[in-house]
Parts: structure tokens; sequence; C-alpha cells
């Protein structure tokens, strides 16, 4: 399996969260490459991988499959769309934005912004409710446009992922599209392995961790592995000193803890143990902010034992993330010797 060609594949096939369904059918695809028992239930996709054996610990992958984005909520009499957000948006950078709407057809939409001179507090960034997306209708075509986009119908980022310089990729959704082919190259090494695994790509993380909590009750994990993508802030190397969080390059991310969950100390001492026998390139997140599915495995069921393994991206929540391959070469690689060792350290 080609990692460009799978995070590419995954990272252009919209998922806003509560619209995962392509996006979900595309994964079962790849999955069932190892296994039969793949099952989509709700958004969550669910694989059994090789033979469970009853006296080893049962061990989860898990990436979720949804993707922050927007929602339309109201046609203006001037035939603009007003949104709404899902998951936590970037303000910041949303203006000029292009847009994909998914009503009865696909629309582009522009993200209208006042031209800069007009406009008295530029600094600021917008409110939600301050956005209009222009698709090129007028208060002539409100009707037609109304025939086409529903209130409720999903909206993402109009972006196609490409290739930078240095190994470095541009896309909309890397968060969580990269720890998707993290977990689905990881598939394809365990599976050649023979080891035993459940893979979990869950639906609605971006606004609670909602899959992975239906799942996790289910599924009953005795450890679980997130794989995610986190804030490298790494951008203002210099005189003064950042928090940068974590760093693009420096390999995957360790989490210690964030705001949902405190990550256990025993996955983390075998980790970074793993890594240095198999020579993985590892660094810790240096910040509590974030949260992932790793929360609703700890709360579920008997609660499960959690690692969190992240990629460091710049830029996440926004139309264009940047992120470096050998980064999610790093994810898998962990992923897949922490699958072993789990099993062997139990
Ligand atoms: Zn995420």
């Amino acid at each position: 399996m080609n990692l460009q060609e799978v995070l590419f594949n995954i990272a252009d096939t919209p998922a806003v969260a509560g619209n995962e369904g392509q996006r979900a059918e595309l994964c079962a695809e790849y999955l069932k490459k190892y296994t039969k028992n793949v099952r989509v239930s709700g958004a969550n996709v669910i694989a059994e991988i090789g033979e469970q054996k009853p006296e080893q610990p049962k061990i989860l992958l898990d990436a979720h499959i949804d993707q922050i984005g927007m929602v339309c909520t109201h046609i203006t009499d001037d035939g603009f769309i007003k949104i709404g957000n899902i998951g936590g948006l970037d303000r910041r950078l949303l203006l000029g934005q292009e847009l994909r709407i998914f009503g009865k057809r696909e629309l582009i939409g522009v993200i209208s912004s006042m031209p800069p001179h007009l406009k008295t507090d530029a600094k600021k960034p917008p409110e939600i409710d301050e956005i209009y997306v222009d698709t090129g209708y007028s208060s002539k075509n409100r009707a037609e446009l109304e025939k086409i986009v529903t209130l409720g119908d999903p909206v993402a980022f109009n972006t196609k992922c490409k290739t930078l310089l240095n190994g470095r990729v541009t896309g909309s959704s890397f968060d969580n599209s990269a720890g998707i082919a993290a977990v689905l190259l990881a598939a394809e090494l365990l599976a050649a392995e023979n080891r035993a695994f459940t893979v979990l790509f869950s639906a609605q993380e971006e606004v609670g961790l909602r899959g992975a909590y239906a799942a996790g009750h289910r599924l009953k994990a005795d450890a679980a592995v997130i794989l995610d993508a986190t804030t490298a802030n790494d951008l203002y190397d210099g005189e003064k000193e950042i928090q940068a969080i974590c760093r693009q390059g420096e390999g995957a991310v360790i989490s210690i803890a964030d705001g949902g969950t405190v990550y256990d100390n025993r996955l983390i001492d075998l980790a970074v143990k793993t890594a240095g026998e198999k020579n993985i390139k590892v660094q810790f997140k240096e910040a509590m902010t974030g949260g992932t599915d790793a929360a609703a495995y700890q709360r579920s069921a008997g609660g499960a034992k959690v690692l969190g393994i992240s990629l460091p991206a710049r830029y996440i929540h926004s139309a264009n993330s940047v992120a470096d391959k050998r980064d999610i070469e790093a994810c898998y690689d962990l992923a897949c010797a922490m699958a072993s060792a789990v099993h062997e350290n139990d």
C-alpha cells in the first residue's frame, strides 16, 4: 500500500462529522483486503483482523474518520448561504476560502469577505454568524438555490491534496486522514504477521467522541492505541521561547495527558522503549491541549488502557494543513510495534 496514494485518496473524500458515509465506505473497502469481518455501523467502521486468542489482550487501533467542516443553516433573501460550524474551525483562516456544498448536487461557494480597505476591524476574525457564502446566485435565483440546497447540507473546504518540497504534503483534512492512513498501513503489516487486533474508524470525534463512546462499550478493548493529528506550533523558533507543542519532522507524538485523558504510564514507557529498540523517531506532546477518542475508551465498558500517537501537523482545522510523510510513517511503525509489544508484554 502506498502511503501518499492512500492518504490523498482518503483526505480528498469528504467526511464532515455527521456525514462520514462516503469515506466510511472507502475505508471499509481498504480493510476488506485483510479480513472479511468488516462492518459499517452508523458511520463507524469496525474490522476484526486475525484470530483473537482468549488469553491475549484485545487491542484496538483507532482513528477518527470525521473532519471538521460546516453545515448550511439559512439562505438569505440575497441568495447567500449562511453556515454553522461543525467542530472547531479556525475562523481566522476562513475568509475567501472556496467551499464544496453537498446539496442535491454539489455546488462551489466562496466565503465572502469585505475588501480590507473598507473594513474598520480587519484584525478581528469573523464570527461564524457574520459569514456569507457566495455561490454566484442572487436574490433573483433564490428559489432555484433552495431547490438545490437544503438546510443541514454539509459543507467542506474545496482543497485537493498536493505534494510540497522535502517529503511534505498539504491537504484540508490530515486531521484525521493521516491517522486513518497510518492505521491502514499498520493493518497491512500486522495482518501479514497474523496478529489479532480490532480496527475502529470512529464517527463524530470532532463534535464529542460520539462514535468511539458508542463502539467502546461494545468492543471492550483491553488496550486502545489512538492515532490522531495534533498541532505543530513550531514556526517561530528564534529569539523568544515558544510552546511548540510538537515539531514537524521529529516523528510520532506521544501524549502524556490532554483535555480528556491521562494516558497509561505503562503503555507510554513501553512505547518509548519499543521506539528505541526499533529506531522509530518519537517525541512527547509538550502541552495538555486538545483531546482524542482515548477519553471515550477510558470511560467505556471496563475502561481500556490508552496510548495516544499523533501526527505533528501544521494549520490543523483549516483549509490547508501541512504534514511530513516521514512522521506518518513513524506513527504507523510505532502502532505496529505496540500491537506486537502489548501482546508480548502482557
Ligand atoms: Zn483529530
